[in-house]
């Protein structure tokens, strides 16, 4: 495959869109026809990448893989790396993500994606994504001064992942404004404080009074609004955004240099990745690593007993849930969409507690494209028949509930992935067992958090199946298990060693005593009294700022 450095250009898995930039698909978020962007290619790497990259930093490994996806002529290699040195600067490690050898007889490693402002995987594409969009509206305002700047209003809905991590992406951010609504006492204390403590004039948090699903369908309301998108522009940062999918991929070539420069890591060593997965955001940017040349052998999904993915693995039918049949579907909105209660499983692992992954729908299409075509059709053609295909899979999943693929695509997906279903019992079990056997190694026990611990359980299996010392396991840590208390208090509640006053960071020691800024909604207002909020503070936003600039 080619790599087209110099015209990467995007278009819609359900093809109504084409020829797209860079700048059009991080803005836009969702394609005008309901589908996701993707890359018209896949990128190869370049022929030295092995001996080139090894030792890079995680900014210029960043910067490297970056270049392939957006044309310099689009942002100027030295704005492009300026992005990247910001956004990753306010990370706590130098390394950024880090990895660690946890198993050093089962060859299984680490990767830890916690270490960003709010201690979650998610802060490495939100960071960059911030940024991103300050960037795109800073150089469309040049010259511009007062009314006539564009400005971008961010709307989201969380059950708490998703909304710090955006905050924190775009607290002071120029030109942009962040709204975010989340279920009031509904979402965990150190979650809500670490959204409702940011200050910054720029930042918005909406508690309402219901369910995440009623903040959902709000956010729903507001994209779907002509008035207010006629006096406002929106944007999403959810993870159907393909910036960060972008950014996620650079850690699976940093975790991989990591392990190559060890000892323990042989020519003839194979390299499986696990990752606990909601949205199929994470692991669908290991795709595109190991699709532009990554030598993984497999990616691993482990979901909890939300379980979509893994029952698409075994039988080739992508189906909400075989009894409850909720019209709700993934994700315009919130990676891990909630949807209905009947249909989601409220887990220890919530930030994967999902009825359908919204991602899924871009592996979709390259499996398509790889399955109904061949490579001497035309480009247009191959191109075509994916999209028709995954539209036509995407209107059963609204219609009926599901659909499902024939043997050979299935047979495609399972070249690539793997996948293991783990239950709360389990993940559990996990963060004690992980915690009393490394006590012996290292100083103190290491403790997951629950999603963390999904991916370690999964991995275990994979071992049978892929067995060291030949194969070594990078299983992704996904967040400080000092975000879910509830289940690390549960596994390691009266463990020997086991303090959580030693879990805490210092970061989060006395976050929930500060002062805070909310605003409330009601429910009963409906979502025309959320737009009156948004539009007020964005209002009230702009009059300050413009006050502030005439003194
Ligand atoms: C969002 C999230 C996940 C799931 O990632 P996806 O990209 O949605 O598959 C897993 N763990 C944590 C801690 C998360 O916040």
């Amino acid at each position: 495959m080619a790599s087209h450095t110099a015209s990467q250009r995007y278009l819609s898995t359900r093809g109504g869109s084409y020829d797209l930039s860079f700048e059009e698909v991080v803005l836009k978020g969702l394609a005008s026809d309901g589908g996701l962007f993707i890359p018209e290619e896949i990128p190869s790497l370049p022929s030295d990448w092995a001996s080139k990259w090894q030792h890079l930093s995680f900014e210029d490994l960043a910067y490297e893989i970056f270049s392939l996806y957006i044309s310099p002529s689009e942002i100027p290699s030295a704005d492009l790396k300026d992005i990247i040195r910001r956004s990753y600067s306010t990370f706590r490690t130098k390394d950024v993500t880090p990895t660690i050898t946890l198993d050093k007889e089962k060859n299984i490693h680490l990767l830890e994606l916690f270490h960003g402002p709010t201690f979650a995987f998610k802060d490495v594409a939100l960071q960059f994504l911030g940024n991103l969009f300050e960037y795109f509206l800073v150089r469309r305002n040049q010259g511009k001064t007062g009314r006539n700047r564009e400005h971008l209003t961010v709307v989201g809905a969380t059950s708490g992942d998703t909304g710090s991590a955006a905050i924190y992406g775009l607290r002071g951010k120029k030109d942009v404004s962040v709204f975010i609504m989340y279920p009031d006492g509904k979402v965990s204390p150190i979650q809500e404080a670490q959204m409702t403590t940011v200050m910054d004039a720029n930042v918005h948090n909406l508690a309402v009074d219901g369910t995440f699903d009623d903040c959902q369908d709000f956010v729903k309301a507001l994209f779907a609004d002509p008035e207010i998108n006629k006096t406002h522009r929106l944007a999403a940062v959810n993870s159907i955004n393909w910036a960060r999918i972008l950014a996620q991929i650079t850690y699976y070539f940093h975790a991989y240099f990591s392990l190559i420069r060890q000892s323990s890591f042989l020519p003839a060593s194979t390299v499986r990745f696990v990752v606990p997965t909601g949205n199929f955001g994470d692991i669908l940017a290991g795709y595109f690593a190991k699709r532009m040349g990554l030598p993984a052998e497999k990616l691993v999904i482990a979901t909890n007993e939300n379980d979509i993915l893994h029952r698409f693995w075994q039988s080739g039918k992508y189906e909400k849930k075989p009894v409850h049949g909720s019209e709700a579907e993934g994700g315009i909105v919130e990676d891990g969409v909630k949807a209905h209660e009947d249909g989601v499983k409220e887990t220890l692992s919530p930030a994967m507690d999902i009825l359908v992954s919204s991602n899924f729908e871009r592996l979709l299409w390259f499996l398509a494209h790889q399955i109904y075509s061949t490579t001497s059709d035309p480009v247009e053609k191959r191109r075509k028949t994916a999209g028709d295909h995954v539209r036509s899979w995407l209107n059963d999943l609204k219609s009926k509930g599901g659909f499902s693929v024939d043997a050979e695509l299935l047979k495609a997906a399972q070249v690539d992935f793997e996948s293991e279903r783990v239950t709360d019992e389990q993940t559990l079990a996990t963060i004690k067992e992980i915690f009393t056997t490394t006590s012996s190694l290292v100083s103190k026990g290491y403790i997951l958090d629950p999603h963390s611990a999904i991916g370690l359980a999964a991995t275990y299996r994979s071992t049978e199946r892929s067995k060291p010392p030949t194969t070594h396991h990078i299983s992704l840590a996904t967040a400080h298990p000092a975000k879910f208390s509830n289940a690390v208090e549960t596994a390691l509640q009266g463990e020997k060693g086991y303090s959580w006053n030693e879990v805490l960071p210092v970061e989060m020691q006395g976050l929930e005593d500060k002062p805070r800024r909310v605003s409330h909604v009601k429910k009963s207002g409906g979502w025309q009294g959320v737009r009156t909020v948004v539009v007020a503070e964005v209002e009230a936003e702009l009059q300050a700022a413009e006050k502030a600039a005439q003194q």
